[in-house]
């Protein structure tokens, strides 16, 4: 799969098929199998020579990839690039049935910052996990509902007047419980439906993980076919980008990293995210010592790649006056005072020659000093391991909704910058 297209139809799947992070992880892990990539556990002992393709998980939701450098000298460094796979939704709490006024309503909690206003009216399906007990193992096993399950319901405009005028206020609390149906329909029907889908025998699941999502597959749109639409996008999109780029490299003389994040929406600082010490862990077994690894991560360097602001064209004044990126403009290497992103003057002159390498432009975004910056793993992951990066990703509008849009051409820039990343030789004067 080297054309433009095939990465793009491939891109679809994906996002169509991973409603949760632990499904996206499947999926890559699935991908990488295919592509001559081996499973290694974090319990085991691990036996990589170099050029060896190699993948470990941590609970199911995080993923480090890569390929062993030939280069046997630690100046080779690692060549790096990081993405999150959670998404900003809405998860069913536990205990989470509610009836009244002859329907069934499921308490949810919000995760991360969507955009809420978006997910209502639309037909959303649930996805997650059951924990089977299995002698003393507790283990996880993945199931997708598909299909319309349930709604989260706007009130008529008679009952709340001033909604187009005044804005549509949500509290949370009182407003996201979706309806699942009739006085009859309970929650423990939802995960017995999961247990019949995942070909699990009911009786053996101790609790389920559920969270909400929009089944509408993601898809090409617009009069030219420009626009890729989907859920999603931030931050499936590059983690997509990075194992594509990963599979299509060759082995070169550093090692090839690529790390796939949990909990990058809530911070990070969980068991497998960013702030964790799971990549720490794995470069070192791989380094095979200490002080081969800290000779490594001085000579590595990282890509960030996460989803970034295109200029949505009425609010274009909410952009600094020179750095507009657009769709389909190509990626955008995002730049900040404050550090909020970790690119520096040097670390964006080599991912602008990586992307030009590829054949493409960059684009840049710095933000407005009247208006607050995002951030990405980036800043976690380079100062945990004190190795030079930059910030960059594909321009998107519509960020944290349930439904994201971005550009069809960037896609394969991308996967092409990043794949330069991961075969290049360069260094940074430290
Ligand atoms: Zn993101």
């Amino acid at each position: 799969m080297n054309d433009e297209k095939g990465y793009l139809d491939d891109l679809l799947r994906f996002l169509s098929s991973s409603p949760t992070a632990a499904h996206a992880v499947a999926k890559v892990s699935d991908s990488l199998l295919a592509a001559g990539f081996r499973r290694v556990d974090e319990r085991e002992a691990w036996d990589l020579v170099p050029g060896d393709g190699f993948f470990v998980t941590r609970s199911a939701s995080s993923l480090i990839a890569g390929r062993l450098g030939t280069g046997r000298e630690e100046k080779h460094g690692f060549r790096i690039v990081g993405a999150h796979t959670d998404s900003p939704g809405l998860r069913v709490k536990p205990q989470p049935q509610r009836r009244g006024e002859g329907l069934t309503r499921l308490g949810v909690e919000v995760y991360g910052s969507p955009i809420l206003a978006t997910w209502f009216d639309r037909d959303l399906s649930a996805a997650g996990y059951l924990v089977v007990r299995e002698d003393d193992r507790y283990i996880r096993i993945l199931f997708d509902l598909g299909g319309p399950l349930c709604r989260i319901a706007t009130p008529a405009l008679h009952i709340h007047r001033e909604m187009n005028t005044k804005g549509f206020k949500i509290n949370p609390e009182k407003h996201l419980p979706p309806i699942l149906g009739g006085p009859e329909a309970g929650y423990e029907d939802l995960v017995e439906m999961a247990a019949d889908r995942a070909g699990v025998d009911g009786s053996r699941v101790v609790l389920a993980h559920a969270e909400l999502y929009d089944p509408q597959p993601a898809t090409v749109g617009g009069l030219d076919g420009s626009l890729l639409l989907g859920g999603r996008i931030d931050n499936l999109a590059m983690c997509h980008a990075a194992v594509k780029a990963l599979e299509a490299s060759e082995s070169a003389t550093s090692s090839q990293i690529i790390c796939l994040f949990d909990s990058e929406e809530v911070g990070s600082r969980t068991l497998n995210g960013a702030d964790s010490t799971f990549l720490q862990t794995v470069l070192e077994r791989i380094a095979g010592s200490r002080e081969s690894l800290l000779r490594s991560l001085s000579s590595s360097l990282l890509v960030s790649a996460d989803g970034a602001h295109a200029v949505h064209p009425a609010y274009a004044d909410k952009h600094d006056p020179q750095s507009r990126p657009v769709l389909n403009g190509g990626p955008v290497i995002k730049i900040n005072a404050k550090q909020r992103y970790i690119s520096s003057a040097s670390t964006t002159a080599y991912f602008k020659d990586c992307v030009e390498r590829a054949g493409f432009s960059c684009q840049y975004f710095v933000s407005r000093n009247d208006l607050r910056c995002g951030t990405t793993i980036g800043p976690l992951t380079a100062s945990r391991l004190g190795v030079p990066g930059v910030d960059a990703g594909n321009p998107m509008i519509s960020m944290h909704s349930i439904r994201e849009m971005a550009g069809t051409s960037d896609h394969g820039a991308m996967i092409g910058a990043l794949r330069e990343h991961l075969g290049s030789g360069a260094t940074i004067e430290p």
